[in-house]
């Protein structure tokens, strides 16, 4: 039986992750400090003897007592909110865990498998942005923890891919939405759905003209599954390339929620990327994956879930 590691395993990504691997068999032990992550996230995988939550903070090396095949390195705040507030813990995670979870890997001879962003490509320069871009990152800038701490992941991963032949991947994610975002975590998708619920302002920072590219999250699994059985070792896109400006995704949300919220502008966070899309050809290429879930589509499920836990958080 193939055994697989998810660092960040109770989180949003890394949730769907473990429940992805178990159900193509695989025993899992799920990592994650819990400082963004949530039990409730895997409550669910518990009761399956397959599964296992090791509590622990992957900046702090650990030894595991058992054969493991896959690492996957999926630990990090990833909402800038959350890197705001947890800015050395941001990079401590991108660094010193990504050094650990390497470490780990090569001890047990296994896969190694980084979760990176398109952060990497800080406010992009070229659009859409392929791989073989560099990025436009202030690195001093509030954003800079988050994807500076991504930067050195991916070049401490090529590292050790060609220093000590340990087999890596590294996916470049982009914005991704679904159930198990954390409703306060400060995203654009879980606060939008948040004031349209409640039919209060949804807050576009900025004039909204900014873009971006939502993925629906088990397209991006669908396509971390297959990234894990491929052989390719360098850099890959994952995401959706339909972009749209902020002001009209909130006027989607508005619609879909069937809100009678209206739009507030509020000042736009520094070093905001003004557009984002993914040019995925090299995921189409090599995987042969593109997305198929329409946004209507993804985002009814995720408002049905949001309803749901909102309406359970006011009866706590
Ligand atoms: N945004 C917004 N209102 C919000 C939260 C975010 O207009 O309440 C904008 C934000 O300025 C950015 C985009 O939505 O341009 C996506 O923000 P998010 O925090 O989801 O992720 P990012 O893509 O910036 O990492």
């Amino acid at each position: 039986m193939t055994t697989s590691l998810v660092t960040g395993g109770a989180g949003f990504l890394g949730s769907h992750l473990c429940e992805r691997l178990l159900a193509e068999s695989h025993r899992v032990i799920c990592v994650d400090s819990l400082i963004t992550g949530k039990t409730g996230n895997i409550d669910h995988l518990r009761d399956n003897p397959q599964f296992k939550l090791l509590r622990h903070d992957v900046t702090v090396p650990f030894e595991v007592d058992e054969a493991v095949d896959n690492v996957l390195h999926f630990a990090s705040p990833a909402s800038p909110i959350d890197y705001l507030e947890l800015p050395i813990q941001t990079l401590k995670v991108g660094s010193l865990g990504t050094h650990n979870t390497l470490g780990l890997a090569k001890a047990k001879n296994a896969r190694y498998f980084l979760a990176s962003t398109s952060e990497v490509y800080g406010d992009p320069l070229v659009h859409p942005q392929p791989e073989s871009y560099w990025g436009n990152v202030n690195p001093v800038g509030p954003r800079g923890v988050y994807d500076e701490a991504k930067r050195f992941g991916e070049a401490m991963v090529m590292a050790y891919h060609r220093v000590h032949g340990l087999d890596t991947r590294i996916v470049r994610i982009f914005n991704t939405y679904g159930p198990r975002m954390r409703p306060h975590d400060g995203r654009v998708v879980p606060a939008f759905i948040q004031q349209a619920i409640a039919n209060t302002p949804l807050t576009v920072f900025g004039d909204g003209s900014q873009t971006r590219s939502f993925c629906f999250v088990d397209d991006l699994i669908e396509g971390v599954w297959r990234l894990l059985n491929s052989d390719v070792n360098e850099p890959m896109n994952l995401g959706n390339p339909t972009e749209m400006t902020i002001l009209e995704f909130a006027q989607a949300i508005i619609e879909l929620t069937g809100s009678s919220s209206e739009i507030g502008f509020e000042p736009l966070p520094t070093d905001d990327p003004k557009i984002r899309q993914p040019d995925i050809t090299f995921a189409r290429t090599e995987l042969g994956w593109e997305p198929t879930t329409l946004l209507k589509d993804g985002l009814a499920e995720t408002i049905a879930y949001f309803r749901q836990t909102l309406a359970a958080e006011s009866n706590e």
